[in-house]
């Protein structure tokens, strides 16, 4: 397939209708498992992902404990039902190694890992169906599942993915505009001081579409922060626990 003929823009809108501009639908809910101590079910688009949280507990290997603060554990994983693609069974592959690596560095610059020395938190995801842009629902889910844990964090992270599709900047990229895009650049952004903390990018954009890249970027994560918000509030609200909605 010739990747220059598959046009993503008509008339100025993409193909799923959206504007540029434009994010998907994103529903979030929190403390949507019993077993975790914190856990947050994100729809986004078509992204299915769950995340559970376990609080600092000892840490497994006990060699590995480190006297200064607690080590963040993040495995993610997308499910062999996640996606159309042959990704091989249950296991870990080069790309959910590297993403659970990615995620864990979000992380570790906000959750207050000092106050628990010798500790580990595991994080665990679970991408359930996967149409482009997982890493920065992943992302977006486990910030949900640690706040609702209770764990101490010095801020809440958003993330969205931003990218350039038939030469425009757009943001939130589904699965066809990230494989035949021109670029994908997945962010997470700390909403109190609008610090990065994730910054990747697929393809190629010049330096002035990076700086406006980011500046979408910085729009859109608030969009997402405010449904992270509304979700973490009815959860306290309701006092709802233990109901997955899919
Ligand atoms: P992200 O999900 O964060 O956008 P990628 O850019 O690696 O990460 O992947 C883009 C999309 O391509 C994924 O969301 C998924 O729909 C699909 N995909 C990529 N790699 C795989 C894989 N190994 N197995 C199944 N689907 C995959």
């Amino acid at each position: 397939m010739n990747m220059e003929e598959i046009k993503l823009l008509k008339d100025g809108k993409r193909l799923d209708g959206r504007a540029l501009d434009e994010l998907r639908t994103i529903r979030i809910e929190a403390g949507v498992l019993n077993q975790a101590d914190g856990s947050a079910l994100v729809e986004w688009g078509k992204n299915k992902v769950v995340c559970g949280v376990f609080k600092p507990g000892e840490c497994i290997p006990r060699h590995e404990a480190s006297p200064y603060e607690a080590l963040l554990k993040v495995r993610y994983t997308m499910s062999p039902f996640a996606s159309l693609e042959e990704h091989g069974r249950s296991g870990p592959s080069r790309r959910s190694t590297e993403l659970s690596k990615v995620i864990r560095e979000v992380f570790e610059n906000v959750v207050l890992t000092e106050e628990f020395p010798g500790a580990q938190i595991q994080i665990y995801i679970d991408v359930l169906q996967a149409d482009g842009g997982t890493r920065v629902a992943a992302i977006t889910a486990a910030s949900v599942a640690l706040a609702n844990a209770g764990i101490p964090m010095r801020d809440m992270v958003a993330a969205v993915a931003v990218g350039k599709i038939d030469g425009r900047l757009a943001v939130d990229l589904g699965k066809d505009e990230d494989n035949f895009g021109q670029s994908d650049t997945p962010v997470a952004i700390a909403h109190r001081t609008s610090e990065f903390l994730l910054l990747q990018m697929d393809g190629q954009l010049t330096r002035e579409e990076l700086m406006q890249a980011t500046a979408m970027a910085l729009e859109a994560t608030e969009e997402v922060h405010a449904k992270q918000k509304e979700a973490l509030l009815q959860y306290y609200e309701k006092g709802k626990r233990g109901e997955l909605q899919l």
